[in-house]
């Protein structure tokens, strides 16, 4: 598939399966946790879509491979990629799926899901070793006490999976002092995520949560963790203008991070609760062109990400990747 077509099935997001347990995975990480999805492969694409029987995609086995079709036409054809833990070749582990805060878009604390040991995520990680196919290691949490507990929880994990001697990545909720302990631990990346940044809008659907202390946390991480190796996701369809989104894809290039710009995903959990639309083939197209101009103008490079969302590509139009 080319470019376009991507634009076309993540803008929708979803595709109808004829038996989901076959070829779908449960997701654990962040605002569409709790439904399965396939990950789609098709040329240099991968395209994660969730199943939904209401999708107006339909995905139908081929001789060899898939077809997804569109309004009973076929627009793409490839193979479904193996998630390795949640994704194609790496293993994402969501650590505690529960979450303090109350984002209006995340399904995280509505689930109140468990909270892994550091023995069940070593057992993970070594069972996608044995496979060989392990290349990196992405650790996300919600926030089962604190910011700070979380942390310190994680950050005694990374430093336990250090022994597999492949790139680890985090995504943590942030506070003064989390790129210390990361670095300490011997984390390669992380990730922080400002979620909507459009500033009326954030207090709406973050609130309890300081914009400021994440702009502070990642500025600190491009310095300690170095360029190319610090990222934000930035979600598109929550009400925010694409003007504001310009201003912060060239504020937050500037200061060397990576924004990663994720369409919502509207869960039924979180229905009713804040406006969310799935924004269109043609704005992914147009900002992922942006953030990708962005990203030259600094002399920021997606290709160089060892970890989490820029290796993996299924959700996004990720630049250095995708275009
Ligand atoms: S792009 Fe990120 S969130 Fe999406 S499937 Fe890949 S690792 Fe998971």
């Amino acid at each position: 598939m080319d470019l376009e077509t991507k634009a076309l099935l993540l803008s929708v997001g979803t595709v109808q399966v004829a038996k989901p347990s076959a070829g779908g995975r449960a997701s654990t990480a962040g605002p569409g946790a709790g439904g399965q999805s396939v990950f789609f492969q098709s040329g240099p694409h991968l395209a994660r879509l969730s199943i939904a029987a209401s999708s107006p995609l339909r995905l139908e086995s081929r001789e060899e491979g898939v077809a997804i079709l569109m309004d009973g036409r076929e627009i793409a054809r490839g193979r479904l990629a193996e998630p390795l833990l949640h994704c194609p070749e790496q293993a994402y582990i969501t650590v505690s799926e529960r979450c303090i805060f109350d984002c209006k878009f995340c399904a995280v604390p509505k689930l109140q899901g468990g909270i892994k040991s550091g023995q069940t995520v070593l057992q993970m990680v070594e069972e996608a070793a044995r496979t060989g196919h392990l290349r990196a290691i992405s650790l996300t949490s919600g926030v089962e006490v604190s910011p700070q507990a979380e942390a310190e929880r994680v950050a005694e994990i990374v430093a336990d999976l250090k022994r597999f001697r492949v790139p680890i990545g985090v995504s943590i909720s942030p506070f003064p002092g989390v790129n210390k302990i990361l670095k300490d631990a011997g984390a390669d990346e992380v990730k922080y995520n400002l979620e909507c940044v459009d500033p009326d809008l954030f207090l709406q659907v973050c609130p309890g949560i300081s914009y400021q202390e994440i702009m502070d946390a990642l500025q600190e991480a491009v310095a300690i963790f170095g360029k190319n190796h610090v990222f934000t996701n930035i979600i598109l369809g929550l009400g925010e203008s694409d003007e504001i989104l310009r201003i912060s894809i060239d504020e937050l290039t500037e200061m060397g991070i990576i924004p990663v710009l994720r369409a919502v995903f509207p869960h039924p959990l979180r229905a009713g609760e804040t406006w969310m639309e799935r924004p269109s083939a043609k704005r992914l197209l147009d900002l992922a062109r942006y953030l990708k101009k962005a990203l030259e103008e600094n002399i920021l490079d997606g290709s160089a990400a060892l970890t989490g969302c820029y290796r993996c590509t299924g959700c996004d139009l990720t630049p250095g990747r995708d275009l």
